[in-house]
C-alpha cells in the first residue's frame, strides 16, 4: 500500500533500452543516447530485484523496453521469472516483430499473456509511424492466438492525422481475432516532435465516436488491472480499453504499478522525475536487505497524481524507463 492507500503490487521491468523500431511517439529523431552496455542490469539483477518487490507483496510483472524481444536470453529470463516464489503473473509488452520465432518458445516458458503494439493495419501508414513492417507483426499475432496464450491484448497510440482512420479497421481486426484492444493518449514521455496538442486525440473523443457507432457497455473495473477503462462494443463484438492519462482526471487513482528502467532505477511514477538508484544494492555484490529498503522508501513517495499537465519534459526516454 502507498501514502494515499493504492495497493502497488506491478512492476513494469525494462530489461532494454534498444529497439528495432522507431516510433515517432517514443525516440527523438536522431536519438543516439543510448545507454553504455554495462549500465543495463544484468538478468540476475532484474531477478534480484523482482526477489526484493515480491517480499513487499508485487505479484505482477511485465517485461518491457525498448523492445525486450531483441534482448538475447529473453526466453530464458521470463522462464526465471515465472518459476520464482511470489510472481503471480508474467506478462510481456513487444511490438511483435520477433514473434513468429518467439511465441512458441516463450510459451514452453510459462508466458500466458502478452500485449502487442500495434499503431495501424495499412502497411504504409504503419511503415510512417514506426519505421517497420506490419506483416510479421500480424503473423505474430497470429501465432499467439494459435498457441493459446490466455490474455493477448492490442496497444494503438492514438495520433490525430496520422492513424485515427485506422481505429475502425483496428476494431474489426480485433473483433475478427477475439483480442482486446486498447487506445492510449498521447504521453509527453520523449523529446519528440510528435508530442504537440495538434497530435493530440483524447480518448473521450474517441469514446464519443464509438458511441455513435456501436452501443458501449462498461465493464466492471476489474476487468484489467491497471488505469485502462473498458467497455464492450456490443454490435462489434470487441472489448475496447481506453487509457487517457492526461483527458481521465481519476487516472492516477488507480495507478498499482511503478517501473524499474534497465540502468536499475525505480521510479514510483512514469509522470514524474523521481527515481531510487538501486545500484548501490546490486554491485559490487547484490544485498538483498539494501535493496528491500529501496524499493519501501520508494513506495512511500510515489506521488497521487503525474505531472503530465502541468508542461512536463521528460528527462529519459520511454524506451529506457519501459512503458
Ligand atoms: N517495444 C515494445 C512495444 O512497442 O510495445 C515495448 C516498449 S513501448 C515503450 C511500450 C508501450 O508504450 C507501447 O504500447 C507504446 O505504444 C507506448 N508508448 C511509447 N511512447 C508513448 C507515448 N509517447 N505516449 C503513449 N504511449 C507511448
Amino acid at each position: 500500500m502507498d501514502s494515499f492507500g493504492r495497493t502497488v503490487d506491478y512492476l513494469r521491468i525494462s530489461i532494454t533500452d534498444r529497439c528495432n523500431e522507431r516510433c515517432l511517439y517514443c525516440l527523438p529523431e536522431n536519438y543516439h543516447d543510448w545507454l553504455p552496455r554495462g549500465s543495463v542490469l544484468a538478468y540476475d539483477e532484474f531477478l534480484a530485484v523482482v526477489r526484493a518487490a515480491t517480499q513487499l507483496g508485487f505479484k505482477r510483472f511485465r517485461v518491457t523496453g525498448g523492445e525486450p524481444l531483441i534482448r538475447p536470453g529473453v526466453v530464458e529470463f521470463i522462464r526465471d521469472l515465472v518459476a520464482m516464489p511470489g510472481v503471480e503473473s508474467v506478462l510481456l509488452t513487444t511490438n511483435g516483430t520477433r514473434l513468429p520465432e518467439l511465441a512458441a518458445p516463450l510459451f514452453a516458458a510459462g508466458l500466458r499473456r502478452v500485449n502487442i503494439s500495434l499503431d495501424a493495419l495499412d502497411p504504409a501508414i504503419y511503415r510512417a509511424i514506426t519505421q517497420g513492417e506490419v506483416g510479421p507483426v500480424l503473423a505474430g499475432i497470429r501465432r499467439v492466438k494459435e498457441l493459446g496464450f490466455e490474455s493477448v491484448k492490442l496497444n494503438t497510440v492514438l495520433m490525430r492525422g496520422r492513424n485515427d482512420g485506422e481505429i475502425f479497421r483496428l476494431l474489426d481486426f480485433a473483433a475478427e481475432h477475439d483480442i482486446v484492444i486498447r487506445f492510449i493518449e498521447l504521453m509527453p514521455v520523449s523529446l519528440t516532435e510528435m508530442l504537440s496538442e495538434k497530435n493530440f486525440y483524447p480518448v473521450t473523443e474517441l469514446y464519443h465516436r464509438l458511441q455513435q457507432e456501436d452501443e458501449l457497455e462498461p465493464l466492471p473495473d476489474a476487468f484489467g488491472f491497471g488505469p485502462a477503462k473498458y467497455y464492450r462494443l456490443k454490435q462489434r463484438r470487441v472489448t475496447v480499453g481506453l487509457i487517457g492519462a492526461l483527458s481521465d482526471l481519476h487516472f492516477c487513482e488507480r495507478c498499482n504499478k511503478m517501473r524499474l528502467t534497465c540502468d536499475g532505477k525505480l521510479r514510483p511514477c512514469l509522470g514524474n522525475h523521481l527515481e531510487t538508484d538501486l545500484i548501490p544494492a546490486l554491485r559490487p555484490r547484490i544485498n538483498p536487505a539494501a535493496l528491500a529498503a529501496l524499493f519501501r522508501q520508494t513506495l512511500t513517495v510515489k506521488p497521487a497524481e503525474h505531472l503530465f499537465r502541468d508542461n512536463y519534459q521528460p528527462h529519459r526516454v520511454m524506451t529506457a524507463i519501459g512503458g
